[in-house]
């Protein structure tokens, strides 16, 4: 496998561009090597500048739920595009999708589109501050929910994966009212209560973290929080920028049937164009400018073409519920594969998997919150990731990630990813 165009660009664009690329776990520090350069992406396939093709695993980090370049998507984009690009002024294709998505996520009553994933944990939590008229909030070790500053902190992800926790810039007084809690540990979230009763504004989690790998919640876990944030007038607020029309048309709430207050989503929302979205309760949601007093703008919030894409993306999934039965049918394939691979092999590495998203942690032990995350063997890790990228197979570049597999996998190259995985192993055993 040639790849001197991407060195040569990776090269290039270290001089302009803080480490080269626009996103830190892109740089492929962890994995260790050169970052491959995507000239393209189609169906299940993207394609590096040597002209090297690689089977698709993380789909822009979820976005691409229906695999690259989805002739549906492509065509809404380009109808759109004929129409001008930007307004900053409201359009009838911005109602139509807050419409589908207070139809298809149970907490959403109301919504607001922004521009990120960032924009909507950012905003949530400023509007349940201003409706609580608290200021501190909970949030899981090893989360991740952007980079806003107060998220920062014990944050997952690409924040582990660089080493660097906790980011310079982000000021001791801001950190102070982030309040921290292992994840499925109902008596730490019951401990912080009672320690700042009356204070706290927002319970914050990712429901099924994937930026710490990914991990599930235990029975009866997803259900306490409930319980304790309504018993003590918390707002609990799942973050479903990764789980969002993801693990069901109604993300992790519906499948575990748990609702919380309030929503954020980003990712599949946008159809691969840059989108994201807070909403819940109406009551909640009334509080936001200019209906309420918490100010939240966005000169290209609602953009007519990323509306197109998402609203594209959207309807598709409300009208197609075949797409997970397929996925959850892929995700079972690919992963039912690697345990049985491993077994053969006499490894018993844990894989985490719910729907068509799974991580494979290099160690034997169960993964259930971040201090167990933190036992896999990241350099094998990396090494295992590499194996894979020179046999065709496009793995997310960190241990604590969660793959993001597409309905463009087919059984062909679910096999093909099988056998890359198996050969992978025994080269680095
Ligand atoms: N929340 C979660 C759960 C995420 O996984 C991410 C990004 O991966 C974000 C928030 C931030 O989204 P964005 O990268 O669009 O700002």
């Amino acid at each position: 496998m040639q790849i001197s165009e991407s060195k040569r660009l990776f090269a290039h664009a270290q001089n302009f561009i803080p480490g080269g690329v626009n996103s830190p776990v892109r740089a492929f520090r962890a994995v260790g090597g050169d970052p491959i350069f995507i000239k393209k992406a189609d169906g299940a396939y993207i394609f590096d500048e040597d002209g090297n093709a690689y089977i698709e695993m993380i789909n822009s980090w979820g976005p691409m739920i229906l695999g690259h370049n989805h002739p549906m998507i492509k065509e809404a984009v380009i109808k759109a595009m004929e129409n001008g690009t930007s307004f900053g002024a409201p359009t009838a294709r911005e109602v139509e999708i807050a419409e589908l998505i207070v139809k298809m996520v149970p907490s959403v009553e109301k919504v607001r589109m922004v521009n990120s994933g960032t924009e909507a944990t950012m905003s949530a939590i400023r509007v349940a501050r201003g409706y609580t008229g608290r200021d501190k909030f909970i949030k899981m070790e090893g989360h991740y929910h952007g980079h806003g500053d107060s998220f920062l902190i014990s944050a997952g992800s690409g924040a582990i994966t660089m080493g660097n926790p906790d980011s310079p810039g982000v000021t001791v007084g801001t950190a102070k009212d982030t309040l921290l809690a292992p994840y499925n540990d109902l008596h730490a979230v019951e401990n912080l209560v009672q320690a700042n009763k009356g204070e706290i504004a927002a319970l914050i989690i990712e429901p099924v973290p994937g930026n710490m790998g990914l991990t599930l919640p235990l029975p009866g876990y997803l259900e306490g929080l409930r319980e304790i944030c309504t018993r003590e007038g918390i707002v609990l607020i799942f973050d479903e920028v990764m789980t969002g029309f993801r693990l069901a048309k109604g993300g992790a709430q519906e499948l575990f049937g748990v609702t919380p207050d309030m929503t954020t989503l980003g990712k599949i929302i946008g159809g691969g164009m840059p989108v994201g979205a807070y909403g819940g309760k109406k009551e909640i949601m009334e509080f936001v400018s200019p209906a309420g007093p918490v100010y939240q703008a966005g000169t290209l919030s609602g953009n007519p073409i990323a509306m197109a894409a998402g609203l594209a993306m959207l309807r598709h999934l409300d009208t197609h519920p075949e797409v997970y039965a397929s996925l959850n049918q892929i995700g079972r394939k690919i992963t039912e594969g690697i345990v049985k691979i491993n077994l053969d092999l006499n490894l018993n590495y844990t894989v985490n998997h719910i729907g068509s998203m799974y991580s494979l942690f290099f160690t034997d032990s169960p993964v259930v919150d971040f201090e167990s995350a933190k036992k896999s063997d990241t350099a094998l890790f990396g090494t295992y990731f590499q194996a894979m990228l020179k046999r065709g197979v496009y793995l997310a570049p960190s241990q604590f990630e969660s793959l993001f597999l597409s309905t463009a996998l087919t059984d062909g190259l679910i096999e093909v990813v099988l056998s890359a995985h198996k050969e992978s192993m025994k080269e680095i055993l």
